[in-house]
């Protein structure tokens, strides 16, 4: 390899499908999904339902639709969703819960983006004419912005049992739970067992090139297919992509150990210059936060000190970076990405 090789640590989406995932999507049956006549959808959506220990499944174009269907399909106009401070849904979804659903959003601070039982009763709205009805709470596993952090089951059980007391459904964005599972050794549907509706990405670490699902009873799936349609997410021979999906169930889930490996490592490296500060205990699945504060830089200046010298990483917050380990790089480029950056900005 060469030493002008870029190492593109920004995320485990910038994977390409490899070329066995390639020869499973070229050789895939399809037919016309809107008419539920795709049989590799139909497969596809089957495997992720049973995996997940419910009825039904619908196969999306993205996680952002997937929890955006999972929210209208729980919640009236007016009513308020309890999710995490950090969590996607606040952050990177462009505001969508207002726009589609005509809901608020209530956010709460986690630690390490999880959030204790104990917190929640404050924040539910008492029932009273003139606020709005909590309905809704929406957990994140992994949590993506707190750095892949895996939520303790026990934590889950939790918010379950308290959420359930008061009739509150709950949504997991578990755009990166296979990740969770290959961490904590927990299977898909231990953890799915405590939500309403659950929605999982294909095409973050297991290296698909599009879609998500979500999953639950036959009632909310068979709503929110039609609000699928609605948003013009009703696909055709989508077979093509789901194919890559199925490919990605089938030989990528166990290898995510390796993404966590390489995570570690790259952690441990980095983590020997002072001017990083990373919290290792954070450290449990694929992505590393470094503080890069102690450097005295923007994020921005780091980030284009580093890009200059071969290693692409991304902004976490304003004080820190992130980086991503994934099917795309290896871990001998991993390491040679944490021996870059962790003799940069030495004081
Ligand atoms: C990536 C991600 C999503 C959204 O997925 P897209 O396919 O990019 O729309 C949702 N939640 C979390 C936690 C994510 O990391």
């Amino acid at each position: 390899m060469t030493s002008n090789e870029i190492i593109d640590l920004r995320s485990d989406t910038i994977t390409r499908p490899t070329a066995a995932m390639r020869q499973a999507m070229a050789d895939a049956q399809v037919g016309d999904d809107v008419f539920a006549e795709d049989p590799t959808v139909n497969l596809l959506q089957q495997k992720v339902a049973e995996l997940l220990g419910k009825p039904a499944a619908l196969y999306v174009p993205s996680g952002v639709m997937s929890n955006q269907l999972a929210i209208k399909v729980h919640t009236q106009p007016g009513d308020e969703v309890i999710v995490e401070t950090d969590s996607h849904i606040f952050n990177y979804e462009t505001g969508a819960p207002s726009i589609l659903s005509n809901i608020q959003l209530h956010t709460i601070p986690g630690h390490r983006g999880v959030l204790r039982a104990e917190q929640l009763a404050p924040s539910v709205r008492p029932s009273a004419y003139y606020m709005p009805r909590t309905t809704l709470i929406c957990l994140e596993n992994t949590h993506n912005r707190a750095g892949g952090t895996v939520y303790p089951i026990d934590e889950i059980k939790r918010i379950r049992d308290f959420a359930r007391a008061l009739g509150i459904k709950m949504h997991l964005d578990g755009a990166r739970l296979w990740n969770a599972c290959v961490s904590s050794g927990i299977v898909p549907r231990e953890y799915a067992q405590h939500f309403d509706t659950i929605s999982v990405c294909f095409s973050k670490g297991l290296g698909a090139p599009v879609g998500s699902a979500l999953v639950g009873s036959e009632d909310a799936i068979q709503r929110a297919r039609r609000f699928r349609k609605i948003l013009g997410g009703g696909m055709r021979q989508a077979g093509i992509i789901a194919a890559g999906a199925l490919y990605a169930l089938d030989n990528h889930v166990e290898r995510l150990k390796e993404d966590h490996d390489k995570a570690r490592a790259f952690a441990e490296r980095v983590a020997r210059n002072p001017a990083f500060q990373i919290d290792l205990e954070n450290v449990q699945t694929n992505i590393v936060v470094i503080d890069i504060s102690k450097t005295g830089k923007s994020t921005s200046e780091v980030l284009e000190v580093l890009r200059a010298k071969g290693v692409l990483l991304t902004d976490a917050n304003f004080t820190s970076i992130r980086a991503v380990t994934h099917l795309d790089v290896a871990a001998e480029q991993v390491s040679r990405a944490a021996d870059i950056v962790a003799t940069s900005f030495r004081g």
